[in-house]
């Protein structure tokens, strides 16, 4: 059964040959999407080079809009990454030199990275054994008096505990914020991600649930004296031309991606529904006791920016799935403090188990929201036979 399927995927017809890439089922692609959106991104680029409004103006301020409104903030500030979003955003709210903020282990190293550009210490915290997301409990005892921000990490698309970081932050005069980079759209209680904190940050790069064709960002918040900071900084520190106020960075967004994300966030809520129906076939029907699913608690959401698993002998994992053409990948391999730029940070192997245990057990599989159901079958059932 099992090579009648091989075969079966690679003698699809043409048109799935490009998704397959010499028949390999990657964990992720975006030949499909680009297909399905080709024309209407080649009139929204089209606009932009026509008009020659290259960066600032309409195109830039019709997604921030847009954006803003998706999120339900008041503000919405285009930037020219994720990482700098989350950059500007603890720089607008004080972060400085010595500042201590609070954030998981286990997450991709622009979040710690951002706080160290801002002269800030990144206090590394462990995840839950199950969720993979920061382990409220083990904040508290990380407080200190030059603890300024917590911020959140919606890991793979799944919510963090926004309700029990908001206690903790509130009880100690801490601000939350969120980076929301893997969970555009996740919604809690119907508040969007992005408005679940003071600031929530937002990288498109291109294979995040919103892409960009390229780099880009934004940060979100009803602040509005966070946002115009936000608004100076990345433009030079400038609040008029030429008047430079603080020293600033040249972090913009461009119109090309503004125009891009403004077509491609039509369809986000349904690529969104998408990755969970396809996710929730996996959960259902992979059966097999060697595989271990991040566990969803009854009050998250999760828009499955990836979909990971756990496997006590990934290595083994991988070479039986690659042997059958399915090729996932890790996120992330090494937690952000035993990484060697935060050697000088001391920290020791054990210090933060489970993730360090996540780091070496974790498997993302193919999930997009362009699968085919043939593909997912397959990918389920080869999984189920996995011993
Ligand atoms: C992708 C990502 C970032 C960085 O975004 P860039 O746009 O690549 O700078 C930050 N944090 C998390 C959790 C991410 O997944």
């Amino acid at each position: 059964m099992n090579s009648l399927k091989q075969i079966k995927l690679i003698t699809l017809p043409d048109k799935s040959s490009v998704f397959f890439m010499n028949s390999q089922i990657p964990y992720f692609s975006l030949n499909r999407q680009m297909e399905f959106l080709r024309e209407e991104i080649y009139n929204a680029i089209h606009q932009v080079i026509d008009s020659t409004e290259f960066t600032f103006g309409r195109f830039i301020e019709t997604f921030e809009r847009e954006f803003a409104s998706y999120c339900g903030t008041d503000y919405c500030v285009g930037v020219s990454s994720g990482t700098s979003a989350l950059q500007l955003a603890l720089l607008s709210i004080g972060i400085q030199q010595g500042d201590e903020v609070i954030l998981p282990g286990n997450t991709f190293f622009a979040t710690p990275a951002a706080v160290s550009h801002c002269g800030g210490i990144p206090v590394f915290v462990d995840c839950e054994k199950d969720t993979w997301n920061i382990d409220p409990e083990k904040i508290i005892p990380q407080i200190t008096s030059k603890t300024k921000a917590i911020i959140g990490v919606h890991l793979y698309g799944e919510t963090f505990n926004y309700a029990k970081l908001r206690k903790i932050t509130s009880d100690n005069g801490l601000l939350l914020l969120e980076d929301a980079s893997q969970a555009h759209g996740t919604k809690i209680n119907g508040i969007m991600s992005g408005n679940l904190s003071d600031i929530g940050c937002f990288s498109f790069f291109p294979s995040k649930n919103l892409g960009a064709f390229g780099e880009a960002g934004a940060v979100v918040t009803n602040n509005k004296d966070w946002s115009e900071k936000i608004k100076m900084l990345r433009n030079y520190g400038m609040k008029q031309k030429f008047s430079h106020e603080e020293i600033g960075f040249n972090m913009k967004m461009d119109s090309i991606q503004a125009a891009v994300l403004t077509v491609k966030l039509k369809y986000l809520n349904e690529w969104n529904r998408k990755r969970r129906q396809i996710a929730s076939k996996f959960l259902n029907e992979v059966n097999n006791p060697l595989i271990t699913f991040q566990h969803k608690p009854i009050w998250a959401d999760h828009v499955y920016h990836l979909l990971v698993i756990t496997s006590n002998e990934r290595q083994r994992l991988i070479e039986f799935l690659n042997n059958k053409n399915i090729f996932p990948a890790q996120h992330y391999p090494i937690p952000c403090h035993l990484q060697k730029a935060y050697s000088f940070l001391n920290y020791n192997i054990g210090d933060l188990p489970n993730a360090e245990r996540l780091a070496s057990e974790c498997l993302s599989l193919p999930l997009f929201p362009e699968m085919e159901e043939e593909v997912i079958d397959y990918v389920i059932d080869t999984l189920n036979r996995y011993e």
